[in-house]
Order: structure tokens, then C-alpha cells, then sequence
């Protein structure tokens, strides 16, 4: 598995120092037929293995939401895969990633605008973002409600912000590459208690 950092990712707006947000993804080429059932946690423990979480890591999901998270460092650890790239990115917030190859999905991105209720035809950099922030916001277990959240008009590249539930402002990074939608989404700060508490890093 030949990985490479996302570069250009910067500092997310809500985020101080501690912030700690990591991405890698397969260079293009890499991982060419479909998508491999456990290739993402393959790819986290690669990466926990070569020091990119903790002094002795250990991958564990949560089992109400299917967040990823390291149960010695806490960090939250989230995985992605579409044909030719395989995505991984850790983050002390809870971290949502998604990618998507650019292909021609009209029912998808149909069923996309009526569950999101969107007033513009979206895109599959939309669907990578709503992807990304299901899977941040703890949701990946299930499918939507219509109207349960909403997306950006125009997601544009880079960072911007969302209320996605209408409320709560969420960091969002999308990155168009190699005929590939990446997008980051950092739900809210866990609440401090029990072992649930924010990595120190
Ligand atoms: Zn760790």
C-alpha cells in the first residue's frame, strides 16, 4: 500500500493547537478494483503501526455510532474507499472522511437532493461531503430522514463551514483530485466524560 499525506490541508477554522488533524490517502493508481471489505481499518492500523498515533495504538470502534478511535490516545479515526483510492484521516474531534471517484450516479445524487431537501442539483463533491459528515456526526450506522440535514450550496475546495443540522457549525474540507472527491467534516467536541474524554494531542 503506497500512502501519501494530504497536503494543503492547513489549519481548520474552529480548531486550536491540540487540534492534531491528520489525512492520508493511496497515491492514484493504487488500489484499483473495487473497494475490499476492512481496507480502511487496514490502512489505520498500517498508519498507528508507523507512529502516526500513539506510543502503543489500538484501534477500536464504538459500537452505537461505527466511529473509529485509538482506545490508548483516544484520537477518533475515520476510513474511506472508492475505486482507486483508499482514505484515513485522525483527528482529536470526531473526524468524518469520504471518497468519492467521479463517476455518473444520477439516482444517487437524486435521492441525495430529496434527503437534503436542496433547492440545486448536487454534485459528488456534495455527496463526499455528506458522506463525511454522517460519518462525523455518528451516523453511519443508519440512513438518513429526509430533511435530517442539510448541505452547502457550493462546497467550493478547501475549508469552509456549515450548519449541516441547521445548528451547529461543522469545519468541511474538500479537495477534487485525479477524478476523486475528498472531503473532511469535524463533528462537534466530544463531551468530557468517562474515557470519552479529548486526547491530550
Ligand atoms: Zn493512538
Amino acid at each position: 500500500m503506497d500512502i501519501v499525506k494530504l497536503s494543503g490541508l492547513g489549519r481548520p477554522p474552529a480548531m486550536d493547537r491540540r487540534g492534531g488533524l491528520q489525512a492520508w490517502r493511496t497515491r492514484a493508481g493504487e488500489e484499483a478494483g473495487p473497494p475490499r471489505m476492512g481496507e480502511g481499518r487496514r490502512m489505520i492500523r498500517l498508519l498507528q503501526k508507523s507512529g502516526q498515533c500513539c506510543l502503543s495504538p489500538a484501534l477500536d470502534t464504538e459500537g452505537e455510532t461505527g466511529q473509529n478511535f485509538c482506545s490508548s490516545c483516544l484520537a477518533w479515526w475515520s476510513a474511506s474507499h472508492t475505486p482507486g483510492c483508499l482514505a484515513v484521516a485522525r483527528c482529536s474531534l470526531p473526524v468524518g472522511i469520504d471518497v468519492q471517484r467521479h463517476v455518473h450516479r444520477p439516482a444517487a445524487l437524486r435521492w441525495l437532493a430529496r434527503t437534503t431537501e436542496a433547492t440545486f442539483q448536487p454534485s459528488i463533491g456534495h455527496w463526499a461531503v455528506a458522506e463525511a459528515y454522517w460519518k462525523a456526526s455518528g451516523n453511519a450506522r443508519r440512513r438518513p430522514a429526509p430533511g435530517e440535514f442539510g448541505l452547502p450550496r457550493v462546497p467550493g475546495t478547501g475549508w469552509g463551514k456549515h450548519a449541516f443540522d441547521g445548528t451547529t457549525e461543522c469545519d468541511y474540507w474538500l479537495q477534487e483530485v485525479d477524478g476523486i472527491s475528498l472531503a473532511l467534516v469535524l463533528g462537534p467536541a466530544p463531551a468530557i466524560e468517562g474515557r470519552r474524554r479529548s486526547p491530550i494531542h
